[in-house]
This record gives C-alpha cells, sequence and structure tokens, in this order.
C-alpha cells in the first residue's frame, strides 16, 4: 500500500507577514513537478494563517498549531474549529510537545480536541513522544502506547488523523532519533492502529517522524517502513531547506 508521504512545516512562534509572503515566493521558484507526489503542509501562528494561505496558493496546505475543544465560549485567548474553519483552514496540529510541556496540554485534552477536529471532517495532526527520561528508563513504549491510544479512542474517524512521532530529546536539540528507533516506534504506532481500527485502515494511516529532521537525514528516516512523512520545525523556516527535504522525499 501506497501511502502519500506528508512533509509538514511547523513554524511555532516565528515570522511576520512580509516574511511569509517572501518565504513563499522563493518557495514558489523552487517548486518541482515531482512534488505532486508529497502532500505539502506548513502549521502556522493564528495571526499569519490568512496571508499564509493566500500566499501559499495552493502550493501547501496551511494548518493551525493549536485549537480548542469547545465550540464557542468564555476562553479568553483560545480559538474554536468554527473560527479556523470560518478563515478556510481545515486542520490543526494536536498535543505538539510544547503545549503538552508548557501550557498543560494533557492526553484528555488531546483527546477532546482530536474528536471534535475528527468529527468536523478536519485534519488532526496528533503528535506523541516520549522525554529522554522517559526513554532512559525504557518507558518509550508505554508512554506512546498511552498517548495513541487515548488518540485513536477519541478519533471519529481515522480518515482525517495523521499521527507524528516526535521524540521530545529530539525537538530542536539536533538529536534525531535513527533511523531504527524511529521505525519501531512507527512500527508500534501501527500496530496498535491495527488493533484498533483494523488491518486496511492501519495501512492507510500515516505517521510521521519529528525531532531535527533536515535535508541530510529525512532520507534515510523516510526509507523506513512506516515512516511516511515528517513534522518539521527548525528546517521548514528557510525555502531553501524545506525544498531541499521535499526534494529529497518525491525523487
Ligand atoms: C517540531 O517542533 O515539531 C520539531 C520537530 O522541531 P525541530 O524539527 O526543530 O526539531
Amino acid at each position: 500500500m501506497m501511502r502519500t508521504p506528508i512533509l509538514a512545516g511547523n513554524w511555532k512562534m516565528h515570522k511576520t507577514s512580509a516574511e511569509v509572503r517572501a518565504f513563499f515566493k522563493e518557495f514558489s521558484q523552487r517548486t518541482q513537478s515531482n512534488w505532486v507526489r508529497a502532500d505539502i503542509m506548513f502549521a502556522v501562528p493564528y495571526t499569519l494563517l490568512a496571508v499564509a494561505q493566500e500566499a501559499a496558493d495552493g502550493m501547501a496546505t496551511i494548518i493551525a498549531q493549536n485549537v480548542h475543544f469547545e465550540a464557542s465560549g468564555a476562553y479568553t485567548g483560545e480559538i474554536s474549529i468554527d473560527q479556523l474553519r470560518d478563515l478556510g483552514i481545515l486542520g490543526s496540529l494536536v498535543g505538539h510537545s510544547e503545549r503538552r510541556q508548557y501550557y498543560g496540554e494533557t492526553d484528555d485534552t488531546v483527546a477532546k480536541k482530536v474528536t471534535r477536529l475528527t468529527d468536523a471532517g478536519m485534519l488532526a495532526l496528533a503528535c506523541v513522544g516520549e522525554s529522554r527520561a522517559e526513554r532512559e528508563s525504557n518507558q518509550t513504549e508505554a508512554v506512546v502506547t498511552r498517548q495513541i491510544q487515548s488518540i485513536f479512542n477519541a478519533a471519529k474517524s481515522i480518515d482525517r488523523l495523521v499521527i507524528a512521532y516526535e521524540p521530545v530529546w529530539a525537538i530542536g536539540t539536533g538529536l534525531t532519533a535513527t533511523d531504527e528507533q524511529a521505525q519501531a516506534v512507527h512500527k508500534l504506532i501501527r500496530g496498535l492502529a491495527r488493533e484498533h481500527f483494523g488491518e486496511g485502515s492501519a495501512a492507510k494511516l500515516r505517521i510521521l517522524y519529528g525531532g531535527s529532521a533536515k535535508p541530510d537525514n529525512i532520507a534515510g528516516l523516510m526509507q523506513q517502513p512506516d515512516i511516511d512523512g515528517g513534522l518539521i520545525g527548525g528546517a521548514s523556516l528557510k525555502p531553501i531547506d524545506f525544498a531541499a527535504m521535499i526534494d529529497n522525499v518525491t525523487q
């Protein structure tokens, strides 16, 4: 079964409108015909969603980095699914480790967001991954299994669900998981998907790797049987790097 790879940039709290326009101008000049073989996405700050949507001009899908699970209400500083949809934005990251670490995101809030997004027919790009301490104490499998079970139980449909395995110790640190370390966890996740949704759905589920992925290590990761793309922070900020990654994956 051929799964279309996804290369998703996560811009975190970077860029202004002018920088977004400049990014897509340069990015468009680097576009290759091969790129149709991948789904290209960017998760951008709320204030840049509209300008990115316009500047990307169909070259990439623009998604949010977070969303609230309630439809509306007294939640100062939050954004709802309908408010995203109002801008033509049809998906969001959910449970990025920075949200879990710094903003109190839990398996429970991640689950609620996955339910609401998948119920609304929106893409939920849900992130899981163990900390360094958890890996060093051999809890990787237990932690990822707990996080994934919670997401799978919450998903109303697997069709609009994408998983990103992002070992926390590899995010923004320059320490990439080895191809074998990443594949072992991706295989675990696909096995859990098989148990939960059946063989056919598990074979279609796209599982991305994230954590210091770069132009020179993405190809090796992508050769692993259960790695279907990347969620990319630092190396998605410059068109030259991100374009090189897409080239490496679509050749
Ligand atoms: C991320 O933020 O999802 C990420 C993987 O960051 P980086 O590529 O910079 O490690």
